[in-house]
């Protein structure tokens, strides 16, 4: 009995008055704050010009609704907490870190487009919309407390071995989007999103995909609310009373999704079917179940372009380095410090 108060004493310090001592100093100046910290000890003054060269960042905190000054390599070991299951090999978790990181030095940069963010002035939002975020607390109590520590050392190791490294192409940031599960094969960019594409963001094989749990998806939908959902989106279609009639796929990608497909009298992208309906990927094929039914199976999770999460993670457990996973994926690219 007694020694489980002390380890609840242990967890309430670690897991509560442990973060609240590192918050505390999150309102100062960057310069302030080092140099308090010096004064307490807590930072070897020697290794200073390691300490001035750490890169900040303003996250906008969206569960809490605040903004928060955040060491960059801090801040990257909640995404990749959040973005990455733990168990993934630590090859795979360290490419992750390096995306993630190059994703949010490009916020924190202004490469990407961010004018109307709706991020309060923030570099980077906690939300999708930028990347997932979870604070250390949160994810070592999702991980429970058998895996807890042994998870964010694991994710300390991957974003640490990886300090300051980015992902450029032609030494430009790259835009290093990802995704959980590519269904054996990427996309190029052009076909998913409208644009150009970008030259390190073409189709690839994507190997040992099928371990994924969620790798093949199936949805059941009524003829009748596929009809209504269809009507209320599109405007204008017609679709006639024989339901398999009226569908038929035009063209593939590359990478093996669904590129047009003719419903009734009305052409639509594959990936407008995926958004109307919240399929897991636009790599879909529609049956008739019966009378009444449809039944969509889905292959693959997320829209397919860039790193695919499940094929890093073959890769990493078949011995591909974290350099070899991320030049896979995003052809063409160089790894570099940020300066
Ligand atoms: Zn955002």
């Amino acid at each position: 009995m007694k020694k489980i108060i002390v380890y609840a004493i242990l967890m309430i310090i670690i897991v509560i008055i442990f973060p609240m001592l590192i918050v505390r100093g999150c309102d100062l100046s960057v310069g302030k704050q080092i140099q308090e910290e010096i004064e307490e000890g807590g930072i070897d003054s020697t290794n200073l010009e390691d300490v001035i060269k750490d890169v900040y960042i303003k996250v906008y905190i969206k569960s809490e609704n605040k903004v928060q000054d955040m060491k960059l390599e801090e801040y990257i070991k909640g995404v990749v907490a959040a973005e990455m299951p733990a168990e993934f090999g630590i090859e795979a978790l360290k490419a992750q870190a390096v995306a993630a990181r190059t994703y949010a030095y490009g916020r924190l940069k202004k490469i990407y487009g961010s004018e109307d963010d709706g991020h309060k002035g923030a570099d980077i939002c906690t939300d999708v919309h930028c990347q997932a975020w979870v604070s250390k607390e949160e994810a070592m109590d999702k991980w429970g407390i058998f895996s807890a520590f042994k998870y964010w050392n694991k994710i300390e190791r991957a974003v640490n071995e990886t300090r300051n490294i980015i992902l450029t192409y032609e030494g430009k940031v790259v835009n290093p989007v990802f995704h959980s599960s590519s269904g054996g094969r990427t996309e190029n960019a052009e076909d998913v999103w409208e644009g150009a594409g970008e030259p390190y963001l073409r189709s690839v094989v994507s190997m040992g995909e099928e371990a994924y749990p969620g790798f093949e998806t199936v949805v059941r939908i009524k003829i009748e609310d596929f009809r209504k959902t269809l009507e209320k989106e599109v405007p204008g279609i017609k679709i006639g009373s024989n339901i398999m009639e009226n569908i038929q796929v035009i063209d593939y990608t590359e990478g093996g999704r669904v590129k047009n497909i003719k419903i009734g009298n009305t052409t639509l992208k594959g990936t407008d079917i995926r958004r109307i309906f919240s399929l897991k990927s636009a790599n879909f094929k529609i049956e008739k179940e019966d009378e009444e039914t449809l039944r969509i199976t889905t292959i693959g999770n997320g829209h397919g372009v860039g790193m695919s999460q499940w094929g890093a993670n073959y890769l990493a457990k078949n011995g591909s380095t974290y350099e070899d996973i991320l030049k896979y994926y995003y052809r063409g690219t160089e790894l570099e410090m940020l300066k």
